[in-house]
């Protein structure tokens, strides 16, 4: 089970972790990055890494 948590305060809307994951958990709502498919991730921890903003945690 994994949960991702993307901190709407620290989310700049930059879209990295859209373009980043191979398997489109991310999608843009009112310019911050919502995990909409959670149940797809790899826990390849791409998107965590990508962010600029240090924004992103996946939990295992
Ligand atoms: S990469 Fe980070 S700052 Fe950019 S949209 Fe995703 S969560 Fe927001
Ligand atoms: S860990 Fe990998 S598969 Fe999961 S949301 Fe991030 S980029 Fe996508």
């Amino acid at each position: 089970m994994v949960e991702i948590k993307v901190d709407v305060g620290k989310c700049t809307g930059c879209e990295t972790c859209v373009d980043t994951c191979p398997v489109g958990v991310y999608e843009m709502k009112d310019g911050k990055s919502v995990a909409v498919n959670v149940e797809d991730c790899l826990v390849c921890r791409a998107c965590e890494m990508q962010c600029p903003e240090g924004a992103i945690q996946v939990i295992e």
